[in-house]
């Protein structure tokens, strides 16, 4: 039984009410969430919707700061959550005998639990992201198996960046080189092949895929060209949508969308938005992120006293953003909003 949403609605409130089913069990009618792909619910919007991304905690912290880190930001109803994933790093470990052993340790585990925890809190769709670094064929296919049991459609397919201690990305030796590859694996189970060749008739899953795309170019890509180049492989090979890398300057959203126009790239494009909210982060955002921070905001960062000065100064910068893109007409704004979702609280608290 489908509601029929009001275009006055938020997207929180029409998510509960377009997205539930009710089925029934035996003399029981219960209320049970569907699950929408972010395709689907990019279509069907009236208005732009909200969506966030976060962060696994480190390990060792409880999932109380994820929720502490939504429970604010729930109140702008966004359609979607995506989660990180965070490749396993190599440390060095001394033992008793004084010398060292090499050991892996992923510090931010579990973001298919935060996902399932987050669709299962807060009723809304949670995007896991999958990366190719570190992970086995194999292991990559188990994962999708899991996310198809909890009944997640929505995936991030991405490479992933070079371990800590390489210069290079380094694939798994039974993994995959580029993201295309894993958007192909993605692709062939839900088309029912699985890596066993000897498994017929499997089920086909049933994932919407979205892939990463660069305003300012991938640091890798020789120029904006060639990277569109294999923006387009993704696409062609069946991802459904493009999530941005942060930009501090609309200017390079804008000028992406025309390039991807050029090169007849039709999916939604949703921009990555983050409030740069510190000096430190001047120099350390453009070299972990290689993305540019346009002079005046660096002015005016450099100027400011104290931390929440700094705040003021990010939030400010990042709802000048916001205004000029719902006034140039994205369907998406795209937080990611990592240690500082106040700031992103303000901004949205300002525009809605
Ligand atoms: P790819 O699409 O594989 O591209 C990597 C480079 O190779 C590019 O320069 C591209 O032009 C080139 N290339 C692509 N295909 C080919 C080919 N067939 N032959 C030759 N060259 C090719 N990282 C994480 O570890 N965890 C995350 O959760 C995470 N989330 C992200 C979310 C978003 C929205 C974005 C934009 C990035 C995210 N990243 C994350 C970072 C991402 O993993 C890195 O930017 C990584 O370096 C590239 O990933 P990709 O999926 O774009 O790779």
């Amino acid at each position: 039984m489908e509601f029929a949403a009001k275009n006055s609605e938020t997207a929180w409130l029409r998510f509960q009410k377009t997205n539930c089913l009710y089925t029934s069990y035996g003399n029981y009618s219960i209320f049970v969430p569907e699950v929408m792909k972010v395709t689907q619910v990019l279509a069907e919007a009236t208005k732009p919707i909200i969506s966030f991304e976060i962060l696994p905690p480190t390990k060792g912290k409880s999932i109380e700061s994820i929720y502490n880190h939504l429970d604010p930001l729930m109140e702008f109803g966004p359609s979607f959550i995506n989660v990180t994933y965070h490749r396993a790093e190599q440390v060095y470990k001394k033992r008793p005998d004084g010398s060292f052993e090499r050991v892996e340790i992923r510090k931010r585990p579990g973001t298919v639990g935060i996902c399932a925890a987050i669709m299962n809190k807060y009723k809304v769709e949670a995007i896991p992201h999958l990366i190719c670094g570190g992970f086995s064929k194999e292991e990559t296919e188990n994962a999708l198996i899991d996310l198809h049991f909890l009944g997640i459609k929505n995936v991030l397919a991405l490479r992933g960046d070079a371990a800590a201690n390489e210069k290079f990305f380094t694939p798994h030796p039974h993994g995959h080189r580029y993201a295309e590859d894993l958007v192909q694996q993605i692709i062939s189970l839900n088309n029912g092949k699985y890596l066993e060749e000897d498994i017929m008739d499997g089920v086909k899953t049933d994932f919407c895929i979205g892939v990463a795309g660069y305003p300012e170019k991938h640091f890798e890509a020789p120029n904006a060209d060639i990277d569109i180049y294999y923006l387009k492989r993704k696409l062609d090979l069946g991802a459904d949508y493009v999530t941005t890398q942060m930009f501090f300057n609309n200017e390079h959203y804008y000028q992406f969308l025309k390039r991807c126009d050029a090169n007849d790239v039709k999916v939604p494009i949703i921009p990555g938005l983050k409030p740069l909210t510190s000096k430190r982060q001047l120099s350390m955002i453009p070299s972990i992120f290689n993305v540019e921070v346009p002079v005046d905001l660096c002015k005016e960062m450099l100027k400011a006293k104290n931390e929440s000065d700094c705040e003021k100064v990010g939030e400010e910068w990042l709802l000048m953003q916001c205004r000029d893109l719902l006034k140039n007409k994205v369907p998406v704004l795209h937080f990611y909003t990592l240690g500082k979702p106040q700031v992103v609280y303000n901004v949205l608290k300002q525009l809605f």
